[in-house]
C-alpha cells in the first residue's frame, strides 16, 4: 500500500534517472566498438581455453607474456568488459591465479592473467556461427606437458597377448554443447556419460583397453580426435553422439561410417554436415601442419581408406544389430556420409548416434542411467563380436580363440565385402606378403576362402 502512495512522488526522479541512463548507454555504444559480453574458461589436459564473447565482429587484439611475476597480457582495442563476469570464473585447476582488467588510454581494454605456472599463449578470433556470437579465444598451453607415448613405445608393448585398444570419442565438448534437447539436456554431457560407461565396460573386459579421446568438458578439433586414436594405435575408433533433427518427431539410433562418395540418405547428409560444423562452434584456430593424411599421396589414402571402410561397415553392422535390441533404430543398415571425424585411413571408425536428443521421448531416455548403460553395453557387445570373429594378430583375444596354435591364429575366413587391402590393414601386414603366403597371382578372393596371414 505504501508503495502505491509513493508512486505519485516518484515519476520526476524516475524520468530523470531514465534519461540519464539513456545518455550513458548512448555514450557507451558510441565509445566501445566491442563489448565483452561474457567470459568462459575450459580446462583441457594440455591447455586452458579462455573465451570472450564479443558484441562486434573484428577485434584488434594483442596477446603477450610478461615475466616476474609470470602473466599474460591481453590488449583489446576499443572495448570494455564487465569485471563481475571475470570475478565469477572458476579458475581452479588452471594455471591462472587471477584475472584483472583495466582501461588503457580511456578506450582500450587490458586484461591481465596472473599465472602460477608458465604457459604458451595462442589466440584467435572465431566468427559468429550456429547461435554462438563472435568470440576471442585465448589458449594457454601448459609448458610441462608429459610427453605422449611414442609409437615406438606402443609397438614394444604390443608383442605377446596385447590388449585391443578401443578409442572412444565423446562428441562435442567445451564451447560446443552439441545438440540441445528439452529441459536443457546437452548432447556433450549425455555422450560423455555414455562414453565413460562404455570405457569402464571395455576396461573391465580382459584383452581390451579403452582410450577416452575427450576426458572432460573441453573441445577437441575433429582431425585431432582421429589423430589421438592413431597415436595410441587404436584398433577401433567409436565417436558417440545424440543429435538433433529439424523435425522433433525424428527418432531412433543409427550407426554411420565414412562415405567417400556422398551420403546414403538425406538424414545422413544433414547429420554429417552438422557434425562437421563442430570445429566452427567448438573453436579451431590456425592450420594444423601435422595433418599427415592430407599430405599422403592420394592413391595411398584411397587404398587404405577403402580398407578401413570395409572393416568400419563390418563392425558398424554388428554394433547396429546390438543397439537394435535396446532401442528403436532410425535405419536398419549402417549409413554413410562424409563425417570428417571418421576420416582415418587406417583405423576402422564408426559414429554412433544414440538417439535424437530433439525427440522429447528419446531425450528423456538418454537422460537416464539405465538407458545409457544399455546403449554402452550394446555398443561393446557389437565391438566384441567383430573382434572375436577376426581378432588382431598378437592380441589376447586372438590367443584366447586360437591358443598357441599360431598356424590357426594366422588364418582368416573371407566374409562379404572384404578386400585384400582391408585384410592386410586389419592384420598390419602388407598385401604382397599375404599374396605370397597364399600363392595368389592377383587380388581376387572369394567369400569363405581361408587365407594364411603371415606374422606381422
Ligand atoms: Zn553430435
Amino acid at each position: 500500500m505504501a508503495g502505491r502512495k509513493n508512486r505519485t512522488r516518484k515519476p520526476v526522479a524516475l524520468l530523470f534517472l531514465k534519461s540519464l541512463m539513456g545518455i550513458i548507454l548512448l555514450l557507451g555504444s558510441s565509445c566501445f566498438a566491442a563489448n565483452i559480453e561474457s567470459v568462459r574458461v575450459w580446462r583441457a589436459p594440455d591447455h586452458t581455453r579462455l573465451v570472450f564473447d564479443l558484441s562486434a565482429s573484428v577485434v584488434d587484439h594483442k596477446v603477450f607474456p610478461l615475466k616476474a611475476p609470470a602473466r599474460i597480457v591481453v590488449d583489446i582495442a576499443d572495448s570494455s568488459i564487465n569485471a563481475n563476469d571475470v570475478d565469477e570464473l572458476d579458475l581452479s585447476n588452471t594455471p591462472i591465479k587471477q584475472i584483472r582488467s583495466g582501461k588503457r588510454n580511456s578506450k582500450d581494454l587490458r586484461v591481465v592473467l596472473d599465472l602460477n605456472a608458465t604457459v604458451k599463449p595462442r589466440s584467435f578470433v572465431l566468427v559468429k556461427h550456429g547461435g554462438k556470437p563472435d568470440r576471442l579465444v585465448i589458449d594457454l598451453y601448459d609448458s610441462n606437458i608429459e610427453t605422449v607415448k611414442t609409437v615406438q613405445q606402443v609397438v614394444k608393448a604390443e608383442t605377446g597377448k596385447r590388449d585391443i585398444i578401443v578409442a572412444i570419442d565423446a562428441g562435442h565438448g567445451g564451447e560446443d554443447p552439441g545438440a540441445l534437447g528439452p529441459k536443457k539436456i546437452r548432447e556433450k554431457d549425455v555422450v560423455y556419460k555414455i562414453s565413460k560407461q562404455l570405457a569402464s565396460m571395455v576396461n573391465a573386459e580382459k584383452g581390451y583397453k579403452a582410450h577416452m579421446v575427450r576426458t572432460g568438458d573441453y573441445y577437441i578439433p575433429l582431425d585431432t580426435r582421429r589423430n589421438k586414436a592413431r597415436e595410441v594405435r587404436a584398433d577401433i575408433f567409436i565417436s558417440i553422439h545424440a543429435d538433433a533433427f529439424k523435425n522433433p518427431k525424428a527418432k531412433g539410433a543409427s550407426v554411420f561410417a565414412l562415405s567417400r562418395r556422398g551420403a546414403t540418405s538425406e538424414t545422413a547428409r544433414f547429420l554429417a554436415s552438422k557434425e562437421n560444423e563442430a570445429d566452427l562452434i567448438g573453436g579451431v584456430g590456425g592450420v594444423d601442419l601435422g595433418n599427415v593424411d592430407d599430405m599422403l599421396a592420394g592413391v595411398l589414402v584411397d587404398l587404405s581408406m577403402t580398407a578401413s571402410l570395409a572393416n568400419s561397415l563390418d563392425v558398424g553392422e554388428k554394433v547396429l544389430g546390438q543397439i537394435g535390441k535396446v532401442t528403436l533404430l532410425h535405419k536398419n543398415q549402417v549409413e554413410q556420409a562424409g563425417f570428417v571425424v571418421l576420416k582415418s585411413p587406417d583405423v576402422p571408425s564408426i559414429l554412433v548416434e544414440t538417439g535424437f536428443i530433439s525427440n522429447p521421448e528419446e531425450a528423456r531416455k538418454l537422460n537416464t542411467y539405465d538407458h545409457r548403460k544399455k546403449l554402452a553395453n550394446a555398443i561393446f557387445t557389437g565391438v566384441k563380436r567383430y573382434f572375436n570373429e577376426t581378432p588382431p594378430a598378437g592380441s589376447y583375444v586372438a590367443w584366447k580363440k586360437y591358443g598357441d596354435n599360431l598356424e590357426r591364429q594366422m588364418e582368416h575366413v573371407i566374409s562379404r565385402g572384404e578386400t585384400l587391402t582391408a585384410i592386410a590393414t586389419r592384420y598390419k601386414v602388407s598385401v604382397a606378403r599375404i599374396k605370397a603366403a597364399n600363392d595368389l597371382n592377383d587380388s581376387t578372393i572369394k567369400i569363405g576362402q581361408i587365407l594364411k596371414i603371415p606374422a606381422s
